[in-house]
């Protein structure tokens, strides 16, 4: 049976991701909707390529442009944010939810609709207000499939036992550019050496987070919202060959893992389809070629981030929003050359002691969520040189 399918950040490395496993499977999905955020031009060519039947994308300003890229094709098209919940209001069976960064949040919480699935991507989301979406995701009885490579892994070896008797589930991060550079070269590294990442081929925000380790830390919290486990069971591995992305370890010593090649194809396949395996033509993983897998501790010293992060989700309440949301701003002024590399994880923690004091209860709708995540991006810019626009 076909599915419907509209993709929220079609024209972003996951969407594009999306779109080649859609064209591979075409017999699979029906495409309904594409949302973009500035780009019309690509996001026309992406809705021409899937043929679907409607574009929305997020800028009011590109609304003309798109239209006329559209114009003889018979695809309709919006912009403004208007249009972009228009397009996840349209009957769909499911949503891959890939837009960059808290603006997906909202798009991503409407789409929550009785019966759907959502092919998670944005991480953002759960961060910024995880109680609240998982909450009416279950009341409405949608299923949440992650495609962020390690919550995927984690979610298919989860599936070989039961929660209670986890002691540890563990997801790996590669290291990211600077696995091996010392506090003081990394230190003065540039965004553009921050965004070389070795093994993913990613859009900018999670290039960066990936060389703070922010990135691993965003998703312990993802893990946690998604499998309901405490931060005592969640850990992290560096694993430079990014082959092994989720382990669990199970309370009578066994472990059971989800490996495969670093291409994100492989998870999106896996949450687009979600009851059974596609024939995918990837390369296969040949481990004997490869021959060795290593393992790490992460190094606290050198990637702060991810000790900041873990504080985060050990304190609650609201401080994962605050630390989001103070991240998503300094990495911004960090891509702009306004703050040196370890002025993000110094922004993150000074912003979150000024919060950790008022003991705010966790958000538990997304409108108090986005309350607190625009007060903790206001005190971030104030602690951050150059202007940047909360
Ligand atoms: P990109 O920056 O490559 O793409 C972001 C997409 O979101 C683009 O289509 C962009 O449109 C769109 N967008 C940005 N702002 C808005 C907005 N306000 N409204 C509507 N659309 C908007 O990001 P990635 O694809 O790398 O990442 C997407 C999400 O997936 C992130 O949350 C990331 O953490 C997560 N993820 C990504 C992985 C990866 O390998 N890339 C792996 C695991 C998770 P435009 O191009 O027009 O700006
Ligand atoms: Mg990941």
């Amino acid at each position: 049976m076909t599915r419907s399918l509209t993709i929220l950040g079609a024209t972003g490395s996951i969407g594009r991701s999306t779109a080649d496993v859609v064209l591979a499977h075409r017999d699979e999905f029906r495409v309904e909707a594409v949302v973009g955020g500035r780009n019309a031009l690509a996001l026309a060519e992406v809705a021409r390529r899937l043929g679907a039947r409607f574009a929305a994308l997020a800028d009011e300003g590109g609304a003309a442009t798109l239209q006329q890229a559209l114009s003889g094709t018979g695809i309709e098209s919006g912009a403004g944010q208007s249009a972009v919940l228009e397009a996840v209001e349209r009957e769909a069976d499911i949503i891959l939810a890939a837009i960059s960064g808290t603006a997906g949040l909202v798009p991503t919480y409407a789409a929550l609709k009785p019966g759907r699935r959502i092919a998670l991507a944005n991480k953002e989301s759960l961060v910024c207000a995880g109680d609240a979406f998982m909450t009416d995701a279950r009341r409405l009885n949608v299923e949440i499939m992650p495609v962020d490579s390690e919550h995927n892994a984690l979610e298919h070896a989860l599936a070989a036992g039961l929660n209670r008797d986890v002691e540890k589930a563990v997801i790996t991060a590669s290291g990211g550019p600077f696995r091996t550079w010392s506090r003081q070269r990394i230190s003065s590294a540039s965004a553009k050496e921050a965004s070389a990442h070795p093994v993913w081929s990613m859009g900018s925000k999670i290039n960066i987070d990936s060389a703070t380790l922010m990135n691993k830390g965003l998703e312990l919290i993802e893990a946690h919202h998604l499998f309901g486990l405490g931060a005592e069971r969640l850990d992290v591995l560096v694993h430079p060959e990014a082959i092994v992305h989720g382990l669990v370890q199970w309370t009578d010593g066994a472990v059971t893992a989800g490996l495969a090649l670093p291409d994100m194809k492989v998870p999106i396949a896996n949450a687009l389809r979600g009851d059974r395996r596609l024939r995918m033509e990837l390369p296969r993983l040949d481990l004997a070629a490869i021959g060795r897998l290593s393992f790490e501790r992460p190094d606290d010293d050198r990637f702060p981030c991810l000790a900041l992060a873990k504080a985060a989700l050990r304190a609650g309440g609201a401080i994962p929003t605050v630390l989001n949301a103070a991240n998503e701003i300094a990495v911004e002024a960090y891509m702009a050359g306004s703050i040196g590399f370890y002025d993000i994880p110094e922004t993150v923690e000074r912003v979150c002691s000024t919060f950790s004091g008022r003991q705010i209860s966790t958000p538990a709708t997304v409108a108090e969520a986005l309350a607190i995540d625009r007060e903790a991006r206001q005190t971030a810019c104030r602690l951050i040189p150059a202007p940047v626009e909360a």
